[in-house]
């Protein structure tokens, strides 16, 4: 039995949002981060959470990573309410959060060895978990000698290696240039495909939440609500050459008319009262440049 595997468990990992709300503060300084939510993951599905900045998406990572305790409403995981973290759900940061002091495999192993994981087992798990990452040949290595995309790739089996029923993932791709982004996109609906754990993926690149996932919702400005479910019917496996599509590009359109509609209203207050049009130059009676 491989692996991955030993992992699966189809009939796990179901997350439920219901009515959550979120504020940080009290009185004056209070910020509502998230307004009233309810999403879903279902098991083995991998959703994408999008939306402008600073309305609220890793708050709502947090709750279900049971770092943050909602103000309203609740989040459970296969029926359960989450009050505080578990080896059930995997984490992984848009920073990549390698112990520096640790090699690649001893990073792999951590969560095993605060298991209570014996030396052989943890071992050999995480051999395997680096070698399904393509990374077997560096595990004796430091984190510091490894590229980005690399570290985040350990950081992904790192995650996994407590095989948990969900993996919950903040920006992770963040911080990578363009072309390794879009390969660490193929790798991880790889690996998914083969541990089918659930998913919840926060990202505000809108092509990377469309190749990815079977669902997006897409979260309005701050105060987060949720505007918007969208489907994602492409097949899988999902390939490059899929984005070229017109069902790939259709759904990048509305994705973006939804987003811009948020990211406009999470601007400066004049600009959401005019538009952006507002901003547009015209040629009047004095020569181009008046703003009206
Ligand atoms: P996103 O991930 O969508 O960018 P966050 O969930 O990080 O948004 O933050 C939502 C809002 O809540 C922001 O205005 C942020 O400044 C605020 N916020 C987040 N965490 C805290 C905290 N621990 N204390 C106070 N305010 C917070
Ligand atoms: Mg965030």
């Amino acid at each position: 039995m491989s692996v991955a595997e030993a992992h699966a468990d189809t009939s796990k990992g179901c997350i439920d949002i219901r009515n959550t709300g979120v504020t940080f503060g009290s009185d004056e300084s209070e910020i509502v981060a998230v307004k009233e939510v309810s999403i879903n993951v279902q098991p083995g599905e991998f959703v994408s959470l999008i939306g402008p900045s600073g309305c609220g998406k890793s708050t709502l990572l947090s709750i279900v990573a049971g770092f943050v305790k909602p103000t309203r409403g609740e989040a459970l995981l296969d029926g359960k309410k989450i009050t505080k973290p578990g080896s059930d759900r995997g984490v992984v940061f848009q920073q990549y959060s390698l112990f520096p002091w640790l090699s690649v495999r001893k990073n792999v192993e951590f969560g095993l060895k605060m298991a209570g994981v014996d030396q052989n087992r943890r071992n050999a798990t995480a051999r395997s978990l680096l070698d399904l990452a393509g990374l077997l040949s560096f595990e004796n290595h430091y984190p510091d000698q490894l590229s980005g995309g690399m570290k985040q790739r350990i950081g992904i089996v790192r995650a996994l290696a407590t095989s948990p029923q969900v993996l919950l993932m903040d920006e992770p791709f963040g911080a990578l240039d363009t072309q390794t982004r879009v390969v660490m996109q193929e790798i991880l609906t790889n690996i998914w495909q083969q541990f089918r754990i659930s998913v919840l993926f926060i990202t505000h690149d809108i092509e990377e939440s469309i190749f990815l996932s079977d669902r997006i919702y897409v979260m309005t400005a701050r105060p987060g609500r949720i505007k918007a479910e969208i489907k994602v019917p492409l097949p899988r496996p999902r390939t490059p050459e899929m984005t070229d599509t017109p069902e790939f590009m259709n759904l990048v359109q509305e994705l973006k008319g939804l987003i811009r509609e948020e990211s406009l209203a999470a601007m400066a207050p004049e600009i959401k009262d005019r538009g952006l049009s507002g901003f547009g130059m015209k040629v009047g009676p004095k020569g181009v440049g008046e703003l009206y």
